[in-house]
């Protein structure tokens, strides 16, 4: 069950914003987009939910064509640098939400909505926060949260833009190795998005190295580090001078 990526293109103006993009994704991988601000990695991401469309090539899912499908129908778990929870609801509510806004086929009755909330709040370790309001949270609480209302939907794949990039150096790391663990143990698919090449290195099976709307290098982080393929990727890590 494979995102497959092919020729992807998108312009906006007289800009060209994404050049040709070819990237498969495997089950259960945790693929980092990596690149400076700039060379397409949110345009990719949110093509990839199903809110944008490119003006050229494919993106299928499964073998489906995911270009012709909503983005309710490609059931996508997304988490954003900027907390989208709402503020007048709980934290276990703001995990309910995603599963009441499926589609009615993948809905699931009331009474699992609570064990797949309460289920979840247990999987992240965040049981004692259930009660409390957004406002009462911490900002790397609040992240958790907003990864557990995204993984409510059980995603296909889940989608991260740069979801620690508003935190302190501190929380971040702690949360990296918390997001690790749960990506493992859920065997989800996953791609985040960063400019940060310590946190990609750190978090990712794979890095998709961006720069200018096209890919400079995938590849497991060792190798990445050991063979860059190119003199921008060389330059971005800071291994030549
Ligand atoms: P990144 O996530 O790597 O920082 P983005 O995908 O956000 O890059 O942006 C790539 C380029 O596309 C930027 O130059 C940005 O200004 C431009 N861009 C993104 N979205 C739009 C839009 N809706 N309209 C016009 N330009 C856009």
């Amino acid at each position: 069950m494979s995102l497959v990526i092919s020729h992807l293109a998108r312009r906006f103006g007289a800009t060209q914003v994404l050049r040709g993009i070819d990237l498969t994704v495997d089950q259960g991988e945790l693929i980092a987009l990596l690149g400076p601000s700039g060379s397409g990695k949110t345009t990719l991401l949110r093509i990839i939910a199903g809110l944008d469309w490119p003006d050229a090539g494919g993106l299928s899912f499964d073998g489906a064509d995911w270009l012709a499908k909503s983005a309710a129908e490609r059931r996508i778990g997304f988490v954003f640098q900027h907390y989208a929870l709402f503020p007048h609801m709980t934290v276990r509510d703001n995990i309910a939400f995603g599963l009441s806004v499926l589609p009615r086929s993948d809905r699931p009755a009331k009474a699992q909505i609570a064990s797949t909330v309460d289920g979840l709040l247990s999987f992240l370790q965040i049981e004692g926060l259930a009660d409390r309001y957004p406002a009462e949270l911490s900002g790397g609480q609040r992240q958790r949260v907003a990864l557990g209302r995204a993984m409510a939907i059980n995603p296909r794949v889940l989608l991260l833009d740069e979801p620690f990039g508003a935190l302190d150096a501190q929380v971040r790391r702690d949360l990296r190795r918390w997001l690790r663990g749960v990506h493992d143990s859920a065997g989800t698919t996953s791609i985040f998005v960063t400019h940060d090449q310590e946190e990609a290195f750190e978090l990712a099976d794979r890095v998709v190295v961006m720069n200018g709307g096209v890919i400079e290098q995938t590849g497991h982080p060792d190798e990445i580090y050991d063979h860059p393929a190119t003199s921008f990727v060389a330059r971005f890590l800071g291994l030549t001078v």
